[in-house]
């Protein structure tokens, strides 16, 4: 039973980065009713967008779809420095007042949920006092992620300890690092490697890409022709629509073709880098990828700045294995050797799904690799909780203010009749179960087998589409055959909860 002095809180809201505070608006503009406060683990709002300082780190997706829908992107620049996302999301916290709800330093580290009480009790440890807070909350959004904060992911190299350079992750990159006249070598072929090249290429004496195998890259524009149109000819309200519908669709139209016409969309890409290196770039060694286009991100480089640098003789790609480290840089399989004064090891993020909460129900832990996702948003038996997880293939928040919208409707309707829990449940025994993330990159390799699974028909399947979410979470209806809504508020209980 809750002790008296335990805070009751109606919802609870995991991290304060673009979703948490996402999370925040639609709690307290649909659901003026709920209490609600944002647990952050770390002291600043804004999560990847303040983790993330190497030179460059900008978004890959287009900002009309990144922003949220009840705060419309207002810039021109599609493609945006990571200081302005950052500083887009304390404004959207401050102009509505979210930051007074956030609680820093605490991370969520257990939750269990009570049947007979109606609500997760929750533990809390404060990340600078390591004080245990305890605190019981109606309900559980998880906005925190899908990777580790306190470090990324590198292989393990040979001969690290013999380099006399200086080796650096992006994940923590140091403020004071000179690397004006260096020679500086950026092992990785994904999404921070394509953006630190060219960025640390301005300064540096030469910026060498090792991959170990290329990735898809293509050229956007920083400032996206269509949409700029649409927003001069469009009144506000109308053009802020209209874009995100724009760049919505576009994108998952490029996906689509990628999966159908994968050979096309081989042909095009080349074709595109061709136009844009020097004649005679051997782009079928360094651009050309054994996989086909999606079955791993695709690399977007703005106005083509990677091409730029590769041109212009301050950026080159290396695609080789290394052998070994040595102390003035690293001796790769076919026998050369990259001399270098700093290493940036873009090798990856280490996933992490709910941010490490230790889940239980009424006492029994939860496997969440064993439980089917219902809805791309919540968890197979598990009562109250929604996780918002964005796409692989299209901008994170399409699909976190799909769930965002959800989750309000759910609150309402618990909130208008009395029905404290809901929790999906699956009556299907043909169901199949199958990996959450379909991509063969090596990050969602490592890690896929920690992840809950998708089932092979809806409600259970991910889609990775919005136009296919928004039927399913904003079209249809919360009442479905998997969700049970039960655990009436007891008569005893005189229900603030049923006044509305
Ligand atoms: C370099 C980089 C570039 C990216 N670019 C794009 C892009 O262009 N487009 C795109 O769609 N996506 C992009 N992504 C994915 C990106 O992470 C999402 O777009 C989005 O920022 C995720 O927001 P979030 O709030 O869900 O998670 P995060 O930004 O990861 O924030 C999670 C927050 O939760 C907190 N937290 C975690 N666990 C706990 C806990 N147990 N208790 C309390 N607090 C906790 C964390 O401290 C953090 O503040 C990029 C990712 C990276 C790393």
């Amino acid at each position: 039973m809750i002790g008296a002095s335990v805070e009751r809180l109606d919802v609870l809201i995991v991290g304060a980065g673009l979703s948490g505070i996402g999370a925040g608006h639609y709690v307290q503009a649909e659901c003026p009713w709920a209490s609600y406060a944002i647990f952050e683990a770390r002291d600043a709002i804004g999560g990847t967008w303040d983790l993330f300082r190497y030179p460059g780190v900008r978004s890959d997706s287009d900002m009309f779809t990144l922003g949220y829908s009840f705060r419309p992107w207002d810039s021109a620049q599609a493609i945006a420095d990571g200081s302005w996302i950052l500083q887009y999301i304390k404004d959207t916290a401050a102009a509505e007042g979210i930051d007074g709800h956030i609680r820093f330093r605490h991370r969520i580290v257990a939750a269990d949920w009570s049947t007979d009480d109606a609500c997760w009790h929750v533990t809390a440890e404060r990340t600078d006092t390591r004080e245990i807070v305890e605190l019981t909350a109606g309900f559980l959004f998880s906005c925190s992620g899908y990777y580790r904060y306190d470090h990324g992911y590198t292989p393990d190299f040979p001969g690290t300890e013999r380099f006399r350079g200086t080796i650096v992750h992006p994940q923590a990159w140091p403020e004071d690092l000179d690397y004006a006249g260096k020679r500086v070598v950026v092992i990785g072929s994904g999404a921070t490697a394509v953006t630190l090249v060219p960025a640390l290429a301005d300064k540096a004496g030469h910026v060498t890409m090792l991959q170990r195998s290329p990735s898809y890259i293509v050229s956007v524009p920083g400032k996206d022709p269509v949409a700029d149109l649409l927003r001069r000819t469009l009144p506000r309200g109308k053009s802020d629509t209209a874009v995100r519908w724009f760049k919505a669709l576009l994108t998952q139209g490029v996906y689509q073709l990628s999966r159908r016409r994968p050979e096309l969309v081989k042909r095009l890409l080349k074709a595109g880098q061709r136009r844009q290196l020097p004649k005679g770039y051997d782009v079928d060694t360094h651009f050309t990828p054994t996989y086909g286009p999606w079955d791993q991100r695709l690399c977007a480089v703005p106005d083509g700045d990677l091409f730029k640098a590769i041109s212009a003789g301050t950026a080159s790609i290396v695609t080789d294995r290394i052998t070994t480290f040595t102390e003035t840089g690293v001796l790769l399989e076919s026998g050369a050797e990259l001399e270098a004064d700093i290493v940036v090891t873009a090798t990856g993020l280490e996933l992490l799904f709910l941010g490490g909460i230790e889940l239980s129900v009424d006492g029994d832990p939860v496997d969440v690799s064993t439980k089917l996702t219902y809805k791309g948003m919540m968890l197979e038996d598990v009562p109250n909780l929604a996780i918002a997880v964005g796409y692989t293939n299209a901008s994170w928040t399409l699909k976190c203010d799909l769930t965002c919208q959800y989750v309000s409707r759910l609150l309402n309707h618990m909130h208008r009749t009395g029905l404290r829990q809901c929790t999906p449940v699956n009556h299907d025994t043909a169901l199949e179960r199958q990996p959450l993330l379909g991509l063969t990159s090596g990050y969602v390799q490592r890690s896929v087998h920690k992840f809950p699974k998708q089932g092979s028909r809806f409600p259970w399947q991910v889609h990775q589409s919005y136009l296919r979410d928004y039927r399913a979470l904003k079209r249809s209806s919360i009442h479905d055959d998997a969700m049970v809504f039960s655990n009436t508020v007891p008569a005893e209980e005189p229900v603030a909860a049923a006044a509305s």
